[in-house]
Order: C-alpha cells, then structure tokens, then sequence
C-alpha cells in the first residue's frame, strides 16, 4: 500500500501545482506550453499508474488491466520523449552558432523525434507485457524493456546534447537540468531492479516541481522576457538613432551644395529676375527638406532623452524680432495679413532655452501660415511677471482651414496629419506639434488649442521664463542683428573638406564677402601647411573624413607650437549636442550645413572683421 500512498501524495502535489500554474500569466513560449504539457501529463500519469496499481493488484488477468496498463506506458513514452524535446530545444536557444538554421534544425529535430516516437509506440502497444500482483505489485515484460532502453537512451541523448551546448545555455537558471538527468537515470535503474516500487512517475512529478520553482516559475520567466525585450528594445533605438544621424549627415551634405549656391546665384546680378523666382523656390525646397530632417532627428532625440534644455541669458526682443522676420517671409506672397501685437513691458533679458522657445513658435507660426490661404494670421506676446518669473503668454491665430473638434486631441500625434486627403498640396509629416508638445513637456509649458472647422484656429502658448535683472550680456549687443558685410582687410581662410563640392561652395561663400581662400582635401595637407609656416586668419574644418578626421587633424595642429589660429568645426553632424562636442574639443565655433547665412555673418564677424 505504501506505493499506492506514493502516487496519492504525487497527485495531490501535481494538482497544486497545476492550479498554481495556470493562476499565473504566462509568457507564450515553446517551453512555456511544453512544460504546461508536462505538468498535465505528469498528473494524467499519475492517475493512470494509480488505476493501474489497483487493477493489478485485484486482478492480473482482465482487459482493464491490460489496456490501462499499456496507456501506463504509452503515457511513460510521452512523457519522456516530450522532456527530451524541451531540453533540446532550450539547448539550442540560446546558440549563436546556429541562429541562422535553428528553425531548420528544429524542424528536423521534430520529425526525427516524431519518426522515433511512433516507432516505439508500436513496440511498446503490441509487444507482451506481463503482470504480477504476489511479491508486490509489479509488470514486466517485453513492451516495458522497450521503455526502459527509451527513456535510458533519451536521458543520455539529454546529457549529450546539453554538454555540447553548454557554452549556448547561457542562463544558470538552466543547470537544474544537470541534476535531473541523473535524478531520472537512478529512479530508472531502481525501478528496474525492484519493479514493485513505483517510483519513475512520482520522481517525474518531483522534476516538473522543481523545475517551476527553478527555471520554469512564469514571474522569474516573465521579468526575464522583459529584460530581454527591454535590451532589443534598447538596441533598436541605439541602432535607430545611429542610422538617423547617419542619414542626416548624408542628407545635409548635398544639401549644403544645393542651398549654398542656390544663395550665391540670388545675389548674382548677372542673373535675371525671373530666374530669381526659381532660385528662391530652390532654397525653399531646400529648406523644407532640412526641416523634415530637423524634425526626424528632434523627435529621436527627445524619445531616446537626448534632448536637453540648454539655458542662458538672451533678449526677449531679439526672439520676436526673428520670429515676425521669420514669419514674413513664410508669408511670402500669399494674401494673408499678419498682425503682431508684442507686449512692451516684457522684461528684455530673460533665462531660459531661446533656441527651444524659438522651435515652438515658429512650428506654431509656420502651421499658420501652411493652412491659412487667405485673411489673417496674428501673434500676439503678452507676459505675466510673477517672483522673478515671466510667464510668457503666446497666442497664433489664424483664418485658416480649422481643425474638426474630435480631431484636436490627436493634433499632438507623431506623423498624424489631419483631414490628409484636403491638405495634399500641403506640405509636412505631422512632427511638428508632436515636437511642441514634447518640448514644452520638458520646459512645463502648456499649450492649448480652439479652433472652429473652416473658420480658424488659435494656439496659445505658456513658457514660464526666469527674469534677468543684472544682465551679464549687452542688451545692445544681443539684439544686434549682425547684416552681411565686406570684410575691409585682406584675409585669408583655409578650408578643409574631404567632399570636392562642399569645398565649392564654402569658397564661393567667403568670396562673397571679399575673403580669399585655400582648400585642402584632407586633415594631412592642412597640418603641412601650417607646418611649413602658412599664414591663415580662420580655418573651417569639416569632421567626417576618411583617415584622419576633422577632430583628430585640429588635435594634431593644437601641437604645433605657436599654433593659434581660430578652427571653426564645418560640419553635417546636427544632433543635438554636437555643437557642445565640438566645443569640448577646444573648436571656437561651429556652423552646421547646410551653412546658415546668419550664423556665417556671425562667425566672420567674429573672427574675420575685426580691425
Ligand atoms: P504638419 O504640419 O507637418 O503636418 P504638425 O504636427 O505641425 O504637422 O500638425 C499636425 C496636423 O495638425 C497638421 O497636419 C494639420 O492637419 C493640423 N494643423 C496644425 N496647425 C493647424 C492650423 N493652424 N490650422 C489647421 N490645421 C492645423
């Protein structure tokens, strides 16, 4: 009877630990249902080995007997064939070596298995087996060898398999299977020599046991399938990032030729006006596309938490005089008003992040001014002064297309464009306001949208700001709007760019203003030169150069004794924070490309046009 009492307690602990395994959510693994497939035959195992315990024991000779018997070791073939699968399967899981062809190899894997699994279920179904019940309940015979060679030669396949591909079982959690391998070959060779003790199904129950408090338990598998998620997750977005400002990079480059002489064409007097036009509608162009790239990398940037507030002193007066400069000249020829009514009380130096508060109203003015065709379109600044804080105050009205009511809470959507089908002929990706939204997140601004379909629209904007009432910058100064000059004495700049074209255009572009040039193409001939005592008043240095980069040639004139001459970093790496790398590096300045125009009247201002 103590068998019997055996297999009772082992059904008992099957069953909890069946309830307690189906209570929990579960990953949906391959191992996950194998080892749910597990644990139901294991406890169907259990019952049958129990009927079979008793039908032996009252009666050798019946039917019953017979057919619960063989189902006894239909259920022992099953389960071991099964054990075996899983354990193959997470040996291979982990593999470098084989990733490529693991679905091959896992394919075959299952016919094989398959093939074997019912060769053997013929064997053990029709082979003899014997039964007896006087020196304890205990069968024997033919059908139950063919078991025992099984399940021995499965354990050993086991072992093999999980030795070859230790280095693949990365997981520790897996080792237990180390130890249940001997576990099941010793329950095999007890049972073997003393068949009345039934010990091969409870010791299965005992291995899945452990097995779901080692490396089955679905909250330890859930929290590692997390992780695992997380890190591809992670390197995705890295690889994400990587290829965007690999693209932006490749994008600004021929880009920076395209706007750079589309702009020397417009101050050519030779050319007439009506090419004019075209010229103007290129740069347009031109800078539609920076902008969608701009805004492809600002909105990685800000998901990957890359983008940072960079706070500092500016005019406020400076700010509205760009964005109504700015406004007009998106405003262009189309029939629209654009009325400005700026609060003349705001305090003129305040701290915050100018760029970022530039980036938002000009995503709003530009919205605007894109779907408004005719009417007006007014930006109104007002500000409330509170403990040394302005609370600036922004509202852009227009008379445009207007926006549906159900249609303004996706307005803050990356890449959703309204109503797509009306605005065609308008041009954008939906970044925009996915961009406002986000820096004003990171700056506690708030932004609030009205709007009446077919009617207008009206944003209005809050950025608190901190007051400035010592300013350490020139009001004056700051709100200079520095204009193209000539610059009066001779000077003399070396260029260097490994890309023929954008040597090009930077030439032209100091030609314009009066500057003589040299170009080199690589980082070597620049360090010669200065070297052999060359004379220069500024020099551009592009960065992404094959052999020696553009960083690694100024470190390399950095040693030249006596060396100071100012290098500005002339670069199409426009992530943010590239301008804070460069000047790390010790570079005194940097321009991005395509070359802006202003940020070029700065910079030979700067360094060029001082007496
Ligand atoms: P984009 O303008 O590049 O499509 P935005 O994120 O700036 O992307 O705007 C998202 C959508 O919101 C636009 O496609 C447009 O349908 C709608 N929208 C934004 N501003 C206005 C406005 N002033 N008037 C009408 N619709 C607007």
């Amino acid at each position: 009877m103590g068998a019997a009492l055996l297999i009772i307690c082992s059904i008992i602990y099957s069953l909890t630990l069946l309830i307690v395994y189906k209570s929990k959510p579960h990953i949906k693994t391959v191992e996950n249902k194998i080892f749910s497939i597990l644990i139901i035959l294991n406890l169907f195992g259990l019952i049958i080995e129990l009927a079979n315990y008793f039908l032996v024991l009252y009666n050798t000779e019946c039917l019953l007997t017979y057919i619960i018997s063989k189902i006894y070791l239909i259920y022992l073939l099953t389960f071991i064939i099964l054990f075996t699968y899983y354990v193959i399967y997470i040996s291979f899981e982990d593999s470098t070596k084989y990733k490529s062809k693991l679905n091959e190899i896992r394919s075959n894997m299952i016919k094989i298995m398959g093939f074997c699994y019912f060769t053997f279920l013929l064997l053990v179904t029709f082979l003899p087996i014997n039964f007896s019940n006087e020196n304890g309940v205990y069968t024997y015979g033919p059908s139950i060898n063919v078991v025992y060679v099984v399940s021995i030669t499965c354990i050993l396949c086991c072992i093999v398999f999980m030795f070859l591909n230790f280095k693949n079982i990365k997981h520790k959690k897996y080792l237990p299977l180390f130890f249940f391998m001997p576990l099941g070959m010793i329950a095999m060779l007890i049972q073997n020599i003393f068949p009345s003790i039934t010990l091969i199904t409870s010791v299965e129950t005992f291995i899945v046991f452990l097995m779901y408090f080692t490396i089955e338990n679905p909250d330890v598998k859930m929290i590692e399938q997390l992780n695992i998620a997380r890190d591809q997750a992670d390197k995705a977005n890295k690889a994400k990032t990587e290829f965007l400002s690999n693209m932006s990079h490749e994008i600004r480059t021929p880009l920076n030729a395209i706007v750079g002489f589309s702009n020397l064409l417009l101050e050519d007097k030779n050319i007439p006006d009506t090419s004019k036009d075209e010229i103007k509608d290129i740069i347009m162009a031109g800078d539609n596309l920076l902008e969608i790239v701009n805004g492809i990398l600002d909105i990685s940037k800000i998901e990957a938490n890359k983008m940072e507030i960079e706070a500092n002193e500016y005019s406020f007066k400076k700010l509205a005089d760009e964005l109504v400069t700015l406004t007009k000249g998106r405003i262009a020829e189309k029939p629209l008003e654009f009325k400005v009514s700026i609060d003349e009380t705001i305090p003129p130096v305040l701290y915050g992040d100018a760029q970022k508060v530039k980036q938002i109203c000009v995503n709003i003015l530009t919205n605007a001014v894109k779907y408004t065709k005719e009417g007006w379109i007014e930006l109104k600044i007002s500000h409330v002064a509170k403990d040394g804080v302005c609370r600036l105050i922004i509202s852009v009205e227009d008379t445009g297309i207007g926006i549906k009511e159900g249609n303004i809470n996706r307005l803050f959507d990356k890449f959703d464009r309204l109503d797509v089908d009306k605005n065609v002929t308008i041009e954008g990706t939906g970044l925009g306001l996915a961009i406002t939204k986000k820096l004003l997140d990171m700056m506690n601004g708030k932004i609030v949208v009205q709007s009446t379909l077919g009617k207008g629209s009206k944003f209005t904007v809050s950025i608190d700001q901190k007051i400035v009432e010592n300013p350490t910058i020139k009001i004056e100064e700051a709100e200079k709007v520095i204009e193209k000059v000539q610059v009066k004495n001779e000077k003399l700049v070396l260029i260097v760019d490994d890309n023929k074209i954008n040597l090009k255009v930077a030439e032209r572009l100091l030609e314009s203003y009066g500057i003589k040039s040299v170009s080199v193409d690589n980082g070597y001939d620049a360090i010669e030169k200065i070297k052999n005592g060359e004379k220069f008043d500024l020099i551009l240095m592009d960065d992404m150069m094959p052999k020696l980069s553009g960083t690694e040639t100024f470190h390399e004139l950095e040693k030249i004794e006596g060396f100071n001459i100012p290098v500005v970093a002339l670069t199409a790496n426009a992530l943010t924070g590239e301008k804070e790398k460069y000047l790390a590096e010790g570079f005194n300045d940097y321009l991005a490309k395509p070359i802006n125009k202003d940020e070029l009247n700065n910079v030979i201002n700067k360094y060029l046009n001082q007496e």
